[in-house]
């Protein structure tokens, strides 16, 4: 997983740079969270070929696994592949448990990667599920030990549905609404939207 993520973090194009920036995730994050793109794909990953390279690094920053999310504006699926894609046998991870070492008492948890990284952004500590589906049981033992878990799900059904499997095994879970997702709103209000929207939930 070193080698790859390496070799796809050397490989950043202008163009997957650009598509990052369109999502607040500047050069800097770009660097700090190791993201790449697959130019040059490992043989077991030629699939995932010219898609970003997301690494889930551990807590001392050894990448753990690789998620692939294709920025190609095409039907995916007619290519055989999903626009966020996970190696195959690879078990559902949250994706950046750097923090929970990290973070004391408090905590938030986003909808996936590019959200969690907007929040990384703005100065808190959080983790992500990739994805509305993606909440298991062992994730809450991960979470157990936060006094409180702010919980940013996406402003539609499947993110209600993922608020409500949160809010049910976690106690600590407190849910922030959003209008927009974490992303749009802070490419529409900035980091200060975002930190209104939590101290709303308060
Ligand atoms: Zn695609």
């Amino acid at each position: 997983m070193e080698e790859a993520t390496s070799t796809y973090q050397e490989a950043l194009t202008a163009d997957a740079a650009r598509y990052l920036a369109d999502r607040g995730i500047g050069p800097d994050e770009a660097a700090t969270f190791r993201l790449g793109v697959v130019a040059d794909p490992l043989p077991e990953h030629e699939r995932y070929r010219n898609m970003i390279a997301i690494p889930y690094l551990g807590h001392q920053g050894q990448p753990l696994t690789i998620r692939f999310r294709c920025i190609e504006d095409h039907d995916h699926r007619a290519f055989g592949h999903g626009k966020y894609n996970t190696i195959p046998g690879d078990v559902p991870r949250m994706y950046g448990v750097d923090s929970i070492h990290a973070a004391s008492d408090e905590i938030h948890l986003t909808e996936g990667e590019f959200d969690r990284l907007i929040l990384r952004k703005i100065g808190w500590h959080a983790v992500c599920v990739p994805g509305a589906e993606m909440w298991f049981p062992r994730h809450r033992r991960m979470l157990a030990g936060f006094s409180r878990v702010w919980t940013w799900t996406d402003p539609d059904a499947a993110g209600a549905k993922l608020r409500t499997a949160i809010c049910r095994d976690l106690r600590s879970a407190r849910p922030v609404r959003l209008r927009l997702d974490v992303t749009d709103t802070y490419l529409t209000g900035g980091a200060q939207a975002l930190y209104d929207a939590k101290e709303a939930a308060a």
